[in-house]
């Protein structure tokens, strides 16, 4: 099948004249992965204010152009086929962090390609509760706040304000979000340009010595040395997905250089070379799998985005 190329050479130009080198074209993804997996994206634009942000979403908006926002790309499965249309990253003001004691709790500032770790660390240190539950994730902060991401404790619970841009409304503007497991009421087109956390204020040292325990725990359940995009599905109510995929005897399972962890059976590795339609498949394996043992449907926790024929 012939690939539709929606970007034409006038937007080319565009994004050329306003973004240099900035603004890259047939650009593979999978550098920009945690599963080190993916095709080429149309354009992959670099932008570094809310001014050059606004700019592309009038123009994504004006020519009706597929767009899709990339965070530290830790939870997705990109396909073979890349992705069609503008594949954003946020830069330069996008990634300022600003952590501060205010009244008793700590305020944490972030742009939206802000580092979640970085955050957490800054947090704990000057005592913010409940922190250590965002430890390990490796995150942007829009990338965390589009997921609702946690373990006993999310996001959400502590996010003040929301600031997104979006095709439809360009400019900065204030959102209310509605939050669930994995999951929120984000638009799917609204990008995270920045947001305030806020947590009570506690001591400081427990706090920390809570996240570096989380730390280590992570370190000896989770495969962390092998490229892998963490849980890959949502566990259903009052079970754990990773417990169901191994009693259904999926762990060890490979599709071409995509494994099921042996170490946590949640997490698929790519032990070199795997495509994503490896990935899918495996998925496909394991989700059927659970189904037939155990009749429960499972559902995905990561993004599959692009094409993956
Ligand atoms: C080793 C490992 C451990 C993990 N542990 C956990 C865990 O304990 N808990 C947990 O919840 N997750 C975990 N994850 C999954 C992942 O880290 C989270 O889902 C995280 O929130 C993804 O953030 P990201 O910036 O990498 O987003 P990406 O993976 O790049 O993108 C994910 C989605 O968010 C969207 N997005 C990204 N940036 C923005 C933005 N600025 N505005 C709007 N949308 C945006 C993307 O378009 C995409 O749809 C883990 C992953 C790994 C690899």
């Amino acid at each position: 099948m012939k690939t539709v190329r929606l970007l034409d050479d006038g937007d080319r130009d565009a994004l050329r004249e306003r973004f240099g080198e900035r603004a890259r074209f047939a650009q593979p993804l999978a550098p920009f992965t945690w599963w080190k997996i993916g095709g080429p994206a149309d354009a992959l634009v670099d932008v570094e204010s809310a001014e050059e942000l606004a700019f592309v979403l009038l123009r994504v908006r004006k020519r009706r152009l597929p767009m899709f926002v990339l965070g530290s790309g830790s939870n997705l499965l990109v396909g073979d086929g890349g992705i069609r249309g503008i594949v954003l990253r946020l830069e330069g003001e996008f990634s300022t962090l600003d952590v501060r004691a205010e009244n008793g709790t700590v305020i944490a500032a972030a742009g939206g390609s802000a580092s979640l770790p970085a955050l957490c660390a800054q947090v704990a240190t000057l005592g913010g509760i409940g922190v250590d539950g965002l430890a390990g994730i490796p995150a942007t902060v829009g990338g965390a706040i589009r997921m609702n991401a946690g373990t006993d404790r999310e996001i959400g619970e502590f996010a003040r304000e929301v600031i997104v841009q979006a095709p439809a409304r360009p400019e900065p503007h204030r959102v209310d979000v509605g939050w669930r497991y994995r999951q929120t009421s984000l638009p799917r087109d609204a990008i995270v340009a920045r947001a305030e956390l806020r947590f009570e204020r506690g001591d400081a040292a427990a706090v920390r010595e809570r996240l570096q325990s989380r730390l280590v725990r992570r370190k000896a359940t989770q495969p962390v040395a092998i490229p892998n995009s963490g849980s890959c599905f949502r566990n259903p109510e009052g079970d754990h997905a990773g417990r169901l995929i191994e009693a259904a005897g999926a762990k060890g399972w490979r599709e071409g250089g995509a494994e099921v962890s042996p170490l946590h059976a949640n997490f698929i590795v790519n032990t070199g070379g795997a495509s994503a339609r490896d990935v899918a498949t495996l998925l496909t394996r394991v989700r059927r799998a659970v189904q037939d043992e155990f009749g429960v449907e499972l559902h995905l926790e990561v993004h599959l985005v692009g094409e993956f024929h």
